[in-house]
């Protein structure tokens, strides 16, 4: 008989896939982290139950929470990330040349520590002398910085346990604090569709808005995530997203992307109206 995972996306709605096989599972100190191999999606990581990232798909959430922000400015060298333990992102930030350090704050060393094992096109990035990984709680690390970063990347999980805290007010201006005069923060932001998740976008949005002069939410099709739209916020200290040469920096950088592109930079920033109305 065939074994079938269903990934909750609400109680009353999810995303079912086959599971061929367990590769991995614990619990750490914060979630249970599993590996499972599937047919469709190559292996999949599950945190408490939820998908995290699947091979076949991960390039889209990954260079889209980076690019964005890293072609908006025009040099990033200083970048944080907090959470994004798979280190998916941290390979995409290290694709800018012009970057000389990236600091990767996760909560939880177990993620990384079998990420290493099950993802190593990923972590492979954790062995560039340019990348420091801490494992700490980013809202505690974030409280110590000032005026440090070009770019803040916040690679969180749902907002709950200890993530709860990434979408709130205190840890933004935490993160606005951290950054230097023309620095520039993007967090993922959940699925627009998903209607108890709605609330913690605009209020997210309203947050950005009282601390940062531009603030621009855009979006990316992820066919595992929760209902196959996700939302990202941008929020800018002086470059606007919409006003830079993207074609121009995409080439001269040589980013190497499945999904990014220079046309899509501007496109992403374009709002489908039920997620303008949000706003
Ligand atoms: N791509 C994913 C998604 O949106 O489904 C996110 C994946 S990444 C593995 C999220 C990471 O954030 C997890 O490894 C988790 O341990 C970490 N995390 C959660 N809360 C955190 C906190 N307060 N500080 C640092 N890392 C945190």
């Amino acid at each position: 008989m065939q074994n079938w995972h269903i990934d909750y996306h609400s109680p009353h709605r999810g995303l079912t896939f086959e599971v061929q096989e367990l590769l991995y599972t614990e619990r750490s100190m914060y979630q249970e982290i599993k590996i499972v191999q599937t047919p469709e999606f190559g292996k999949v990581m599950l945190l408490d139950g939820v998908l995290m990232l699947t091979e076949a798909d991960e390039f889209v959430y990954h260079e889209m929470l980076c690019h964005p922000s890293l072609i908006t400015h025009p040099n990033p060298q200083k970048v944080l990330i907090i959470g994004g333990g798979d280190c998916g992102t941290l390979n995409r930030v290290l694709e800018h040349p012009g970057v000389q350090q990236v600091v990767q704050v996760e909560i939880d060393e177990m993620v990384t520590r079998v990420s290493k094992l099950y993802f190593p096109a990923l972590t492979a990035a954790t062995k560039d002398p340019r990348a420091e990984l801490i494992f700490a709680d980013g809202i505690a690390y974030l409280k110590q910085q000032e005026s440090t970063f070009d770019v803040i990347l916040v690679d969180s999980t749902d907002p709950v346990g200890p993530a709860e805290g990434l979408f709130r007010q205190e840890f933004l201006a935490d993160c606005h604090k951290a950054l230097k005069d023309d620095g520039i923060l993007c967090l993922q932001c959940e699925s627009p569709w998903i209607a108890s998740l709605q609330p913690v976008i605009q209020q997210v949005n309203r947050d950005l808005h009282q601390l940062f002069p531009i603030v621009a939410p855009y979006t990316a099709a992820i066919q595992t995530y929760q209902a196959g739209l996700w939302m990202f916020q941008l929020a800018s200290k002086q470059y606007n997203p919409l006003a830079v040469d993207a074609k121009e920096r995409f080439y001269a950088r040589k980013l190497n992307c499945k999904y990014y592109n220079a046309p899509l930079h501007n496109a992403a920033f374009a709002l489908p109206q039920f997620v303008l109305e949000l706003f």
